[in-house]
């Protein structure tokens, strides 16, 4: 942190970035884990607009099952959430927090304004007039939009559709003065292109996860290990800083 002759501290501009990595603690394996597949299905059949298009109902029941395990007893933030939620919450101005995940295990651990540019479990929205519905139980072929009666869909951003928020992420990553990337595979784009932009404009830049990504390169410096672990570490040591 650094003292302007004002006597003003300012804080750095941090952007987090986080994928599945940093849930899985929590239970929800990642995406990669077992040959490409996600929960035992292959992507193509299940998170395409061309699935959905094809057989909706396999689709539905897929969000239906990841929707119910989310909301199950099991599945909490893990330590890393919580670090990160105490992070924003004392540099509520300036952390922004950037999420590929389509769960909600940051703001139930205490982070906000949270960016989900893959979309979120936890809504559906309206295949014709695009409303988002808030939506914490299975879709069923009855259910149709309040607003046009149109049918729904996951509010989840599939293969082949632009994410959510790229203007305010773009924006913010071009600001920064630290990225930080933390349990994400650097396979899928945009996202996979972030490090290389921030650092572009400036900011220092750090990667959290298991093991060294495949855009390890464009990283300043790495901690490996297990997010549980390593996110707090890292989030004491700049809280002391
Ligand atoms: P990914 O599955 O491609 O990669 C996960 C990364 O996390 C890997 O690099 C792995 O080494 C690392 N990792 C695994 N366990 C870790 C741990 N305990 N601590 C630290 N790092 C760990 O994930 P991705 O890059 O986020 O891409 C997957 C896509 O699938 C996302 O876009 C997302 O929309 C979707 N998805 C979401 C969830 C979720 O919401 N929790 C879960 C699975 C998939």
């Amino acid at each position: 942190m650094e003292t302007h002759s004002s006597g003003k501290t300012s804080t750095p501009r941090i952007v987090i970035l986080t994928g599945a990595g940093i849930s899985a603690e929590s239970g929800i394996p990642t995406f990669r884990a077992s040959d490409g597949l996600w929960e035992q299905h292959r992507i193509e059949d299940v998170a395409t607009p061309e699935a959905f298009s094809r057989r909706p109902q396999l689709v539905q029941t897929f969000y239906n099952e990841r929707r119910r395990k989310l909301l199950s007893v099991d599945i909490k933030p893990n330590p890393a959430h919580i670090a990160l939620g105490a992070l924003q919450r004392r540099f509520p101005e300036t952390v922004t927090i950037v999420t590929q995940n389509i769960d909600n295990l940051h703001e139930r651990g205490g982070a906000f304004n949270v960016l989900h540019m893959h979309g979120e479990l936890l809504k559906v929205r309206c295949v014709r007039c695009a409303t988002v519905i808030e939506w914490a139980r299975d879709v069923e072929m009855g259910d149709h939009c309040a607003v046009c009666g149109a049918g729904l869909r996951p509010h989840i951003v599939w293969f082949g559709e632009m994410p959510f928020y790229m203007d305010i992420i773009t924006d913010a990553l071009r600001q920064a003065d630290l990225f930080v990337s933390i349990g994400t595979s650097g396979n899928i784009y945009p996202a996979a292109g972030f490090v290389a932009e921030a650092k572009t404009y400036g900011a220092a830049t750090l990667e959290i996860n298991l093991e060294p990504s495949g855009n390890r390169a464009f990283f300043d410096e790495g901690l490996y290990g297990r997010a549980s672990e390593k996110v707090p570490e890292w989030v004491n040591g700049f809280l002391q800083n």
